[in-house]
């Protein structure tokens, strides 16, 4: 039995057949062809053979996931079936004498563009239904296997390089048990999402993808970091009794969902969330969260092919204002770059991209895009208990340039009669070194903070969040990390403002009685941590934790303040 080493990602345990992810590769170059009716067939080869195997697809779905999951197989073979679609691309074959694969991309970009701009779900859809297809009629002309994440029917690990968030999006929980990648860190974004949708995962094993063979027996040890290829049966049993294990222990915890989060020396925190998309309110409500505490909200513009309208952006953040009651929401205004690519927006290749032209670098300058997801959310306010806070604020005129659009948006709103709360709070993410140093100035006209540690302490230690090979520098409790949350918790209290952190830090184990000691008011993390982070602050003094931060302030090194983190809870 092989064994790899991996970055624990996502908790529990997944025993499962490997199913390995090879994604198509489906560039091509225009041409120029000579024979239009070979060419035309060659295309009608393709159609061919999408239908047979789209007809596959689809009674397989009937009758393993029932009609409703195959009613989509049926709307692709409409649209495939469409003259309105297929004959303008044969006649663009013909008439200007282009490669099938490039008149194929021209047509169906046209509709997709046309029924995306339309100001209805039902024809938004129709848009998602032609991307399918035709990349599956482009993948049988350049002759490549296109795979369908969402349609894999038995249970499985899934084995790749990477998974993009995306990617990670359209897994079926029913059947994918887990995942492991080569590349990959604790706070890449496909294994915050896979925390999220509680699938375990081991990212960062380097090799998974040369070791592991298609229908080898896997286990993903999420709670390790651990992947296991091909256990002898005794190994399988053991960690079934572990799996048996971890479920109980998180029946436990699900009985204190209805608490709320107090200290034994009964001081109150606020445990949030982090969400993704307004699907994840159904965790967050499962999970007893008090709030939204980093909605990020790059994820309304991936997996497709424009920018959304803002009627879209409107909509999905009333859902979640009203999902939430009254309870706060904190949304972050759009941070695409780093490992989040939008290829619609065309920007440059960097070498550095988490250095890069990214979040509210982008937004200041993109103000027409900015603006609209401003509006949207101003619009969406009066549903619920909106904050805003802006991503990667490295100055201070970063922030007031932000504000200063905000506050236009809001003027011009207001002028034109439509409602807008008075009390939005506004606040900014502590990522970037300077502003955590400078947080005494930032203090005097943000609302709040948010400490995103996830990309703090990659820049603290220069130490790239997605590469395993640097992981080792991710040192939550590294003094210097400590230090600079402590500047910032004591910033915001000097105004009389809270702070409050929703990077990874925040959920994770052996720092939280350091954070709770530091003073931080509130604690965001991915909904399926927060009853654990409960149940241990349940049993925590925040007076005794004060002490022992103290001590770790003046601590040298990572590993001494994880001893006295452990002797102190007594682990
Ligand atoms: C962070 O950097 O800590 C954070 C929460 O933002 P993201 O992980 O989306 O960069
Ligand atoms: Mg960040």
């Amino acid at each position: 039995m092989e064994a790899l080493k991996g970055i624990a990602a996502s908790s529990g345990i997944a025993i499962a057949k490997a199913y390995k992810l090879i994604e198509p590769n489906l560039t091509f170059e225009k041409k120029t062809i000579t024979n239009v009716e070979a060419e035309v067939e060659r295309f009608n080869t393709a159609l061919a053979t999408s239908r047979t195997e789209l007809e596959k697809i689809r009674d397989k779905a009937n009758e393993e996931l029932g009609s409703d999951k195959a009613a989509i197989f049926e709307a692709h073979l409409l649209v495939l079936n469409d003259p309105e679609l297929i004959s303008p691309i044969t006649d663009k074959v013909k008439s200007e004498k282009v490669n099938a694969e490039q008149a194929l991309k021209d047509i169906s970009h046209m509709f997709i563009m046309m029924f995306e701009q339309m100001d209805n779900e039902y024809m938004k859809e129709r848009a998602a239904d032609i991307r399918d297809v035709t990349n599956r009629v482009l993948a049988n002309l350049l002759g490549v296997q296109v795979v369908n994440l969402s349609l894999i029917s038995e249970e499985v690990i899934i084995i790749a390089e990477d998974l993009t968030p995306s990617d990670t999006a359209q897994l079926n929980r029913n059947y994918v048990k887990g995942f492991t990648t080569n590349i990959g860190g604790r706070t890449s974004h496909s294994a915050i999402m896979a925390r999220s949708m509680e699938i375990p995962a081991v990212v960062g094993t380097k090799t998974a993808t040369t070791s592991i063979q298609n229908g080898d027996i896997v286990i993903v040890n999420g709670l390790k970091g651990e992947v296991l290829i091909n256990p002898t049966p005794e190994v399988i049993e053991q960690y079934r009794k572990e799996q048996v294990r971890f479920e109980a222990q998180k029946a436990e915890w699900a009985k204190l969902v209805n608490e709320s989060t107090v200290s034994a020396d009964g001081h109150h925190v606020e445990l949030a969330a982090n969400i993704g998309t307004p699907n994840d309110l159904e965790g967050v409500m499962t999970n007893g969260a008090e709030g939204v505490g980093l909605y990020r909200t790059e994820f309304l513009y991936m997996g497709r092919n424009e920018l959304p309208s803002e009627e879209e952006q409107f909509e999905s953040y009333k859902t979640v204002l009203e999902g939430m009651k009254e309870k706060p929401v904190v949304v972050r205004t759009l941070d695409i770059g780093g490992d989040k690519e939008l290829p619609y927006l065309d920007l440059p290749k960097e070498m550095n991209p988490f250095l890069g032209f990214r979040a509210i670098r982008l937004c200041l300058e993109e103000q027409d895009l900015f603006r609209t997801q401003l509006r949207a959310l101003l619009r969406a306010s009066v549903y619920g208990n909106l904050k805003i806070m802006f991503p990667m604020i490295a100055t201070l005129d970063e922030f007031r340039a932000a504000k200063a659009i905000l506050l236009e948006e809001k003027e011009k709103l207001v002028a034109a009669g439509i409602a807008v709360s008075e009390k939005i709070e506004l606040g900014i993410m502590v990522e970037i070194p300077s502003t955590a140093v400078l947080a005494d100035q930032f203090a005097k006209e943000v609302d709040f903070f948010s400490i995103g540690t996830n990309d703090l302490i990659q820049y603290t230690m220069a130490a790239d969040r997605m590469s395993e090979k640097v992981s080792y520098l991710y040192q939550p409790y590294n003094p210097a990390i400590l230090r600079l949350v402590k500047m910032v918790i004591d910033a915001a209290h000097r105004e009389g403002k809270w702070a409050g952190m929703c990077g990874e830090m925040a959920g994770d184990e052996t720092a939280i009685p350091l954070l709770l000691g530091l003073g931080l008011d509130e604690f965001s993390m991915s909904a399926t941590s927060i009853l654990k982070a409960r149940s241990q602050i349940l049993r925590l003094t925040k007076q005794e934790m004060k002490e022992l931060a103290d001590k770790a302030l003046q601590m040298s090194t990572t590993s001494e303040v994880m001893e006295a983190v452990n002797q102190a809870t007594n682990k």
